[in-house]
């Protein structure tokens, strides 16, 4: 293996986003010639469209599967202990709160499962019940603000620096010597394969060029269901965010605050050093279909296509994106209700079905894998999701991530695990944009 690992040539399509990037990494550190290794990608590392390419993430062990807590405790570790990584976690913790009596049971069970998984996890997770307790962990909010509030407060939680974190991979990428192509030249316009027609041997980009490898990683996220023919296991979806600017006296009052999670509201971060807080609201996401024709489709079909904020600047999110996200900042940030936001965007995520990734070799494709369907969750395992997409390459992937990760076409994902199916930009009042596709 060590030997093959010297000569395989590997193009990872959207290398310069979070699953790509964090795979050229584990391709570099299991001993994979790094010159070998080809990142294509849209747009420079760290990618202005990927999902990746944001001021913070959150980080918070999930517990939905088995696969879900050990890779969030895997990365966890990585995010504390790896020197590339440690640098972008802000440990400051995390509150999942709400005052509805049934989220707060929902919340309740999720604290006991937590306990229950004997994974260490009663030493850093604790329920908050009564306002005091929260006051103490949330010293800048008010005893009004908070009044029937419950929840769960984690230590292992806070936010990643997201876009610094993928661009720190991009720049040791480069360092070791990884092959970088970007704009026509690193957009993917389809496989190549050997006369068999069932070996992928390469790529092609919009500009024509060739590239030829022993494999290629299918990582392009919320666009990899337009490229390649995914039978609708994936449907893409957008997330909206909004900024506000502190002064540097407001922000030294939110220094330290846990990120705050309410699933009836949204979330928000404490300011980053340049004083901006990032706001959030919480929906089942905006899809945006169109009759388009991935590779591998016998026909055109009606097929959600993401609209990057990077290609598309001017287009604005919808007007109830900006009634929610106000809502989100009145029940956070009541002092700042009013103030404005200086950066709106639309974040885009491909959902699969279950919630689960979609990382496989295509079941008719030798050596072209996906590794896609991150279900919006994703960001959280940019230090560990590459070494397994590596693992799944070679043959050695384990058995449930194996199960998990498989090729499983059916299902809903137009809903996945969410509260109600997405819906559609075209049919939201206030969504402005371009004509361009
Ligand atoms: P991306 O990171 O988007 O990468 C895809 C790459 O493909 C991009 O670089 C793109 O430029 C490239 N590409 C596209 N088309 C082509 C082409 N034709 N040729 C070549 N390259 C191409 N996750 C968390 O863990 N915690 C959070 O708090 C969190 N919050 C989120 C908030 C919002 C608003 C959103 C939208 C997402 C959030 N996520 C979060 C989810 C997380 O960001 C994603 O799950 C993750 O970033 C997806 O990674 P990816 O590699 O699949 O896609």
């Amino acid at each position: 293996m060590a030997s093959a690992r010297k000569t395989t040539k590997v193009i990872i399509v959207g290398g310069g986003g979070t699953l790509g990037s964090s795979t050229a990494l584990h391709l570099i550190r299991r001993g994979y010639t790094p010159s070998n290794i080809t990142i294509l990608d849209t747009y420079p590392i760290p990618s202005s469209q990927s999902a990746g390419h944001d001021l913070n993430k959150i980080m918070s062990i999930r517990l939905r599967t088995k696969a879900d807590l050990q890779l969030s405790l895997e990365a966890l570790d990585m995010w504390k202990h790896d020197p590339l990584f440690k640098p972008f976690f802000h440990n400051v913790g995390m509150f999942d709160c709400s005052s509805e009596a049934e989220n707060i049971t929902e919340l309740r069970e999720y604290y006991q499962a937590l306990i229950d998984a004997n994974a260490g996890l009663d030493k850093t997770n604790f329920w908050l019940d009564s306002e005091d307790e929260i006051l103490s962990k949330l010293p800048c909010f008010t005893r009004e603000q908070v009044k029937g509030w419950k929840g769960l407060f984690t230590l292992d939680g806070g936010w990643l620096a997201a876009a610094k974190a993928i661009n720190a991979i991009g720049l040791f990428a480069k360092g070791q010597g990884v092959q970088f192509k970007f704009g026509d030249a690193g957009t993917f316009k389809k496989p190549l394969f050997a006369e068999n027609e069932v070996t992928c041997y390469g790529v092609e980009t919009v500009d024509g060029s060739r590239y030829f490898a022993d494999k290629v990683i299918m990582a392009a996220g919320a666009w990899t269901p337009t490229l390649i023919d995914l039978e609708d296991q994936c449907v893409s979806k957008a997330w909206v965010l909004a900024h506000i600017q502190l002064t540097p006296e407001e922000a030294a009052a939110y220094k330290n605050t846990p990120v705050v999670y309410d699933g009836s509201y949204g979330f928000f971060f404490e300011p980053n050093e340049d004083g901006i807080i990032k706001v959030c609201d919480e929906f089942p996401g905006f899809t945006h279909f169109k009759t388009h024709q991935p590779y591998g489709a016998d026909e055109p079909k009606c097929i959600s296509v993401p609209r990057s904020h990077a290609s598309h600047p001017t287009d604005t999110y919808p007007d109830a994106s900006e009634v929610s996200i106000r809502k989100a900042v009145a029940r956070f940030l009541p002092g700042l209700k009013d103030r404005p936001f200086i950066n709106r965007a639309m974040c885009w995520c491909t959902d699969t079905a279950d919630s689960n990734l979609l990382i496989c070799e295509h079941p008719k494709w030798k050596n072209l894998i996906l590794a896609t369907g991150d279900s919006g969750h994703s960001f959280k395992m940019l230090p560990n999701i590459g070494k397994h997409i590596v693992e799944l390459m070679e043959g050695t992937l384990q058995q449930d991530l194996l199960n998990y990760w498989k090729w499983r076409p059916g299902g809903d994902a137009l809903k996945s695990t969410r509260a109600a199916p997405a819906k559609d930009l075209a049919d939201r009042p206030g969504w402005k944009h371009d004509a361009r596709l």
